[in-house]
């Protein structure tokens, strides 16, 4: 929408400039219009640089960006946890099958243009076209068979763990976009319009705020992928793990564990409303510092296991609270500290 606008902006200042440069230009003949057109561009250019440069250096552009300096610092503080909670896929097992390298001795002018495509990584699995179809029907019965992932409790509560993490880091993207053009709104008034409206970005950086990684790349991507023979026709399937899949991914995983198992615990699975449910039953404050979405409204609220899942702990009602994200990282670094301790 803002982005939108300052098209807007940008097409209007251009229109005019284009009349200013044809009002000055009609006396002038076509060669000399040609040298004159991109001078009076450069120059517009230049002297809108040197505005801006002059403005961030100013003490003015400085007393506003001191005026910010606790917002920045928590913007960029949860910037810095949400690209913790994206790494949390490395404790799900994935096995090292080791490196070698395929030579092509062949006496005949094949046109294997699909090999060069083959991609070697631990995620991709080369195998037949049947194969390759059959896992684009039934992914995760593929997933687990071909990439070795053990059907058992320990990997559906691994599964869960992930999950919780990407849903947080999801939620904490938008949260933490909302609360930085929350932040820029109340400071608009008080930036000039012309660099609010042309070098937004740049202000943005000027005043200290990180950039925010709004991709979705961190998913792991599990891909089965056929090449012929003759390494001319080939296909891939890929299953993603997005928060959508893992959700259903646990639903799965679960059914099959308890149907190993043949018994019913008190187990709940870690599900959007599951989390949800949580968060209402704790009033979505924090049980630690009791910080509310009603002191701070895009306050990122994370689901925390009370006795931990690496400690035997279950996801279940009674072990689950709500924490802001703060209280979870502290929480989170201190158990980390703790496994490292030395004993006795
Ligand atoms: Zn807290």
């Amino acid at each position: 929408m803002r982005q939108n606008e300052s098209e807007t902006g940008a097409g209007c200042l251009l229109v005019v400039i284009t009349f200013i440069i044809a009002y000055i230009a009609t006396p002038l003949s076509f060669l000399q219009l040609i040298v004159f057109i991109p001078i009076i561009y450069g120059a517009v250019f230049l002297i809108y640089q040197l505005y801006c440069n002059l403005y961030f250096n100013s003490s003015k552009f400085k007393i506003i960006k001191d005026s910010i300096q606790e917002y920045t610092k928590n913007s960029n503080e949860l910037n810095h946890h949400i690209q913790e909670l994206k790494c949390s896929y490395v404790n799900v097992k994935s096995y090292d099958y080791g490196e070698s390298h395929l030579h092509d001795y062949s006496n005949y002018n094949f046109k294997r243009k699909e090999w060069s495509k083959d991609i070697k990584s631990n995620r991709v699995y080369n195998c037949s076209a049947t194969v390759c179809k059959n896992a684009s029907n039934q992914p995760f019965k593929y997933l687990c068979k071909y990439f070795d992932i053990k059907i058992s409790e320990e990997t559906l509560s691994n599964f869960e763990s992930v999950l919780n993490d990407f849903a947080a880091a999801e939620q904490g993207k938008k949260l933490l976009q909302r609360e930085r053009d929350a932040i820029m709104n109340n400071i608009k008034s008080s930036i000039p319009p012309l660099i609010y409206s042309f070098s937004k970005n740049r202000l943005i950086k000027e005043l200290g705020f990180e950039v925010i990684d709004l991709s979705d790349l961190y998913f792991p991507v599990y891909t089965f992928q056929y090449v012929s023979a003759g390494g001319n026709s080939s296909s891939k399937c890929d299953i993603k793990l997005n928060v959508e899949n893992l959700e259903k991914l646990i639903y799965y995983l679960n059914d099959l564990v308890k149907f190993r198992n043949s018994v019913e615990g008190q187990r709940a699975l870690m599900t959007a409303s599951l989390r949800e449910r949580i968060k209402t039953r704790d009033n979505y404050t924090c049980r630690q510092c009791k910080l509310s979405t009603n002191d701070e409204k895009n306050l990122l609220l994370e689901i925390d296991h009370v006795i931990p899942l690496s400690k035997g702990g279950i996801t279940s009602e009674d072990n689950l609270q709500t924490l802001c994200w703060k209280c979870n990282r502290s929480k989170g670094a201190k158990i980390l500290a703790d496994s490292f301790a030395p004993l006795g």
